[in-house]
This record gives structure tokens, C-alpha cells and sequence, in this order.
């Protein structure tokens, strides 16, 4: 309320705020007909005052929205509720733009609708960078192949398809690795290895035609989706007119070079209906073909059983919690300004009465495959923020500790309980405790994770996506949770200098991040030149074996009290100067 003026010194005041605001501005009446539009819509839609008023809205209409879009959006409306949308709209001169926009209906004293005010940005420009990262973020940087998150996309959707057919069309999934490729590596280098790569990719993709997909889904490995397979013999012959393919010797450095594949073959639906269990069973399968080198070998249900028979996992992770084989590493992550530390990540550590430490890469997808992630999770929540207790309690200045979960943790509505139990018993500040959230490849799981975040939110725990960048549409989490800092996966890192891709990537997520106030944390620093890079590249947090490997409490103690103080050297290069561009953007 603008108080104390009369009505038409108010309404003076109301209209030029209207004329002069920076977002566009339409106010149509209930049948869509524009009544007014301010200067900014003039100047992103291109049309004059003149040519606007009397028209309907849908002058700017791209046809790019599909019908049920604007039957959702008139039953918001008539129901008196503001609809918010992104909308792909369409300039006078033909050119289509992003507006984020919101429509309000406005009543009138009676409480009658009597006109519609629409408001809105125009955020092409974002939209742009965010679906180029995404491209980047599905190719292999090295070949220009599918990446494997592309790859288990469309195996998704190839599942997807044969269930809703209810055709239940077989299709083969075929795992492939080379024998005697680090062998190349480690005597040409890795860049004769990256030319070979680039090489077989070739071959292979001389053989492998649309719809069936080649993807590199990394090192070594390639995968290949076959559609419409009938039966196992046609996927034998491809699977040897593949391996055929690696006879004639590569030209590696100018020396003729003689390398072998392994591939292993899952078909579904008969060899699961799961992306994940596919793709394990493609994994197993082609173990089995290594065996013999230079084959092909189907899955078979026995192959599995063995695997769990050697590791036993299951039934050791059933008792691991309460025989105290369970504990907590902790690594350090990095201001790369001022080499303060920023947290440290708890990482999860199961030592094997047999096998002696088993890595969390193995064993939480069992964990979660068996349930037992939540009972685990809701352990490593508490035994973190006690630890964290412990170390403030001796003047430890150790800031936050960040906690891995996983989506199928916040599905669990007392996942959220615990979490607010565990900081409120160590009498924590919620913003002590950073929850990092692996990046799923599965949407279903993250609409049923979405309440779960919004609660920590509202508790002011934060939120961290973790190994950005490798998950499913990474960007379009971003506009969709409320999450606080995101968390460049280590491959990218590693690709660094190697891969001028990676460094775009990387300067592409952190442009993003910057606008929309993110911390950023690179993961899986090795080396001095890659801190440097790092840090040119706009980087202002990091965490890697180059500081500190993840360590016992104890450890981390001794850490922050001797060599937290050198960290500042560390980060400046060694003579104080701190090497770190002003801002991501610029
Ligand atoms: P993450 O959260 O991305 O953790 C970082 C991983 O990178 C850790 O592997 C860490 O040991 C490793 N790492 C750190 N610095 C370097 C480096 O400089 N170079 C290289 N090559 N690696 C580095 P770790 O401990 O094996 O954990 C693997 C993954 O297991 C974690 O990836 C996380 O996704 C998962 N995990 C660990 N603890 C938990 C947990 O408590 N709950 C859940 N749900 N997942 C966990
Ligand atoms: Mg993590
Ligand atoms: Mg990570």
C-alpha cells in the first residue's frame, strides 16, 4: 500500500512503476484480449503498443506448448491461483525466446476475475547455456560418442518402450572392453591411448547403425545398444562381426598395433527389467568373456550367484553395522582463496573381517539394493554430527561436516526426522551439516525426494549435489531443488588440461553456479597443476588426495592443528599470491 496519497497521486505513481519496470508487463481481460503492455514488452516481443492492444495473447504464441500446457494453465487462472511457467514464446520477427513468466488473475471488489496480469524475464540466454552444458554433459569429450548417462538414458527408454508396447521386444545390451589397452597406454602415452580410442570408436561405429547406439562409457569401455534382436543368434553374429572388427592391427604412433575385445551381452527383458540390473549383467558377463580374451558371452543367471558367493556382501552387511565394522573417514575441502578449511565430508568405510576395507562403491548399491541404506544412513547422520561435537568440543575449528546420501534415503520420511534428531541432540547449528546428494539417473526417484528436500530446507540443513555433471539432466535439478552448492565430479577434474571439453564444462557449471549463488567444491584434486587450473577457472573450493586423503578423526585432528596452517601457502602457489579470477562469468 502506498499510503497517505490521494487516489490519483497513487495511481500516477502505480502507472509509471508499471511503464518503467524492468520485466515485461501484458494485462489482458478475462477472453485473453491485451488491454495494456509496458515499455520491456515492447522491447522483448518487438510489437508496439499500437499492434499489441486488441490483439489476443497468443500473439506471441510459439505453438511450442502443447495443448493440455494451456488447459493447466486456464484451470489455475479460472481457479484464481497465479500460474508460473518458463514459456517459449515467439518475437515479432519470428525469433523464439524463453520468458519466465507469471500470469495473476486480479479480482475486483466483489471478488470477481476481471483481468489476467502477466509478468515476465526473459531468460533465453540461460536457457541457451544450460542446454549447452547439457549436450556437453552427454557426449564423450573424446570421441563425440554418447557418454554412459546417455547411454543408460536410452536403455531407460528402451525399457520403457517394451513394457508400454506390452511388446516385450527383446533387445541386447552389449558391454565392451579392449584387452590390452593400458599396455598402449603406458608405452606410447596417453596420448597415442586417446588416438586409439578415437580409432577403434571408428570401427565400431562403421558397424553400429541408427537406431542401435555406440557409446564410450569411459576408459576403455564401450557399450552398444541393440534394438529389436528376435533372438540370440543375430546379436552372436554382431557380437563377433565386432570383434572382427579389432583383427586388422591400429595404427598406434606409426607402429601396427594388435588389440582384443571382451564384450558381454545381457538381452532384455529376459535379462532384467531394470537399467541397473541390465547393465550389471552386461558388467558380469563380460568378466567372464575377459576370462578368454578376445570373446563374446551371453549373461546367465549363474554367473550372478557365483559374484555374490565371493564377496558375500549381503549377508556381511547384515551384521557389519552391529559388529562395529562400520566407521567414518573424514576429508578436508578447501577454501582455494584463502586456504581456510570449508568442511570436511564424512565417507563411509567397511572393514571386511575377511576382505579387510571393501570401498563404498561396492558395497552401498548393495546396501541399497537390500533396504539396509536406511538404517546405515540414518548411523553415518548421527556418528558425523557427533563427531563434529567432539572435535568443537576440542577446539577443533573443523566449520561443517558434509554427509553422502542417497535419493533413496530422503524417499524415507523419517530419514528427515532423523536428521533433525542427530543435529539437535549434538546441539548443532542445521547449517553445520551439508547433506550431499549423489546426482540420480532415475526421475521417478526424484519426484518422490522432492518433500524430502523441501523439509531440510525449511530445518536449514543444506544441500549439496554431488558428482554434478554425470547425472540426468544435472541442470534441470538446479531450477527445480532448493540445494545450496554443487560439487564437480572427479572425472572432470581429471580431465583437465587433457580435455579442453572438461575445462569448458567445468567454466560452464561455474557460470551457472555463480548466477544462482552456488558454492562450488571440485572433487578429486591430485595436483598442483590442476589446483591452478582450477582456481583460474574461477574454482573456489576443492578437496583431493593433493591436500589430504579421507582419514580417521584422530588424523583430521592432527591435520587441522599442523598442516591447516600451511594450507594458505599451499593454495597461493607458494609465494603468498593468491592466483584466482575475480568471478566465474567474467
Ligand atoms: P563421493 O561422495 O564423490 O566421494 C568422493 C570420493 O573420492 C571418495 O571415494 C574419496 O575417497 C575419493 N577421493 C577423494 N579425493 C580424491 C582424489 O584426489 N583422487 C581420487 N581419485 N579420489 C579421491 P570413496 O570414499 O571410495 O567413496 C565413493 C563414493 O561412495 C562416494 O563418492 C559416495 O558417493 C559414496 N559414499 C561414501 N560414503 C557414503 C555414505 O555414507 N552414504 C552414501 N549413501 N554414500 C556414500
Ligand atoms: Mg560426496
Ligand atoms: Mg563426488
Amino acid at each position: 500500500m502506498i499510503e497517505n496519497l490521494s487516489d490519483e497521486h497513487r495511481a500516477a505513481i502505480l502507472s509509471s512503476a508499471l511503464e518503467q519496470i524492468a520485466d515485461s508487463v501484458m494485462i489482458t481481460d478475462t477472453s485473453g484480449v491485451i488491454k495494456y503492455v509496458n515499455d520491456s514488452f515492447e522491447v522483448v516481443t518487438g510489437y508496439t503498443r499500437e499492434e499489441a492492444i486488441g490483439q489476443r495473447a497468443s500473439l506471441v504464441k510459439s505453438g511450442k506448448h502443447s495443448e493440455i500446457f494451456y488447459r493447466s494453465l486456464w484451470a489455475t487462472l479460472r481457479a484464481g491461483r497465479p500460474f508460473r511457467h518458463v514459456f517459449i514464446n515467439r518475437r515479432k520477427g519470428g525469433a523464439i525466446y524463453h520468458e519466465a513468466k507469471t500470469i495473476t488473475p486480479v479480482r475486483d471488489k466483489d471478488g470477481d476475475i476481471t483481468h489476467f496480469v502477466a509478468t515476465g524475464r526473459d531468460v533465453s540466454e540461460r536457457v541457451e547455456t544450460e542446454s549447452r552444458l547439457e549436450r556437453l554433459a552427454y557426449t564423450d569429450s573424446l570421441t563425440g560418442l554418447p557418454n554412459r548417462q546417455r547411454f543408460l538414458e536410452l536403455v531407460r527408454d528402451a525399457l520403457e518402450q517394451s513394457v508400454d508396447t506390452g511388446s516385450n521386444a527383446r533387445f541386447a545390451v552389449l558391454f565392451l572392453d579392449m584387452d590390452g589397452f593400458k599396455a598402449v597406454n603406458d608405452s606410447f602415452g596417453h596420448f597415442a591411448g586417446d588416438h586409439l580410442l578415437g580409432e577403434v570408436a571408428e570401427r565400431l561405429g562403421e558397424l553400429i547403425r541408427e537406431p542401435d547406439v555406440l557409446a564410450r562409457l569411459g576408459g576403455d569401455e564401450f557399450a552398444i545398444l541393440l534394438h529389436d534382436v528376435g533372438d540370440a543368434t543375430p546379436v552372436a553374429a554382431d557380437a563377433q562381426r565386432i570383434l572382427d572388427a579389432f583383427r586388422p592391427p591400429f595404427d598406434v604412433s606409426g607402429v601396427a598395433t594388435y588389440v582384443d575385445a571382451s564384450i558381454g551381452i545381457a538381452l532384455a527383458p529376459d535379462h532384467g527389467t531394470e537399467v541397473f540390473t541390465l547393465i550389471k549383467h552386461a558388467d558380469t558377463a563380460m568378466y567372464r568373456a575377459k576370462k578368454h580374451g578376445g570373446s563374446y558371452c551371453f549373461f546367465e543367471p549363474e554367473m550372478t550367484a557365483s559374484v555374490h558367493e565371493q564377496f558375500n556382501l549381503r549377508n556381511g552387511l547384515y551384521r557389519a553395522l552391529e559388529r562395529g565394522e562400520l566407521s567414518l573417514d573424514y576429508q578436508p575441502q578447501i577454501d582455494l582463496t584463502d586456504g581456510s578449511v570449508r568442511a570436511v565430508e564424512a565417507l563411509l568405510r567397511w572393514c571386511h573381517p575377511r576382505f579387510g576395507v571393501v570401498s563404498p562403491e561396492l558395497f552401498v548399491p548393495v546396501l541399497e539394493d537390500i533396504g539396509l541404506i536406511h538404517e546405515v544412513g540414518r548411523w553415518v547422520v548421527r556418528e558425523a554430527c557427533q563427531q563434529l561435537r567432539t572435535w568443537w568440543a576440542a577446539r577443533v575449528p573443523v566449520p561443517m561436516v558434509a554427509v553422502n546420501v542417497s535419493p533413496l534415503q530422503l524417499e524415507d520420511p523419517e530419514f528427515v526426522d532423523s536428521v533433525v534428531d542427530a543435529v539437535q541432540r549434538f546441539g548443532l547449528p542445521p547449517a553445520a551439516l551439508e547433506l550431499e546428494l549423489v546426482e540420480t539417473a532415475n526421475l521417478a526417484v526424484l519426484d518422490k525426494v522432492e518433500a524430502g528436500i523441501r523439509r531440510l530446507e525449511s530445518v536449514g540443513v543444506r544441500l549439496a549435489l554431488d558428482d554434478f555433471g554425470t547425472g540426468f539432466s544435472a541442470f534441470s535439478h538446479l531450477s527445480r531443488f532448493p540445494v545450496h552448492g554443487l560439487k564437480i565430479d572427479r572425472d572432470f577434474v581429471a580431465g583437465i588440461s587433457a580435455l579442453a571439453s572438461n575445462e569448458s564444462l567445468i567454466e560452464g557449471i561455474m557460470a551457472v553456479a555463480e548466477k544462482l549463488g552456488l558454492d562450488v567444491v571440485a572433487e578429486g584434486i591430485e595436483t598442483a597443476d590442476q589446483l591452478v587450473r582450477l582456481q583460474q577457472l574461477g574454482c573456489k573450493c576443492g578437496q583431493g588426495f593433493y591436500f589430504c586423503a579421507p582419514s580417521a578423526p584422530d588424523v583430521i585432528r592432527e591435520f587441522m592443528q599442523r598442516q591447516a596452517p600451511l594450507l594458505r601457502t599451499m593454495v597461493s602457489g607458494g609465494d603468498g599470491e593468491v592466483q584466482l579470477r575475480p568471478s566465474a562469468a567474467g
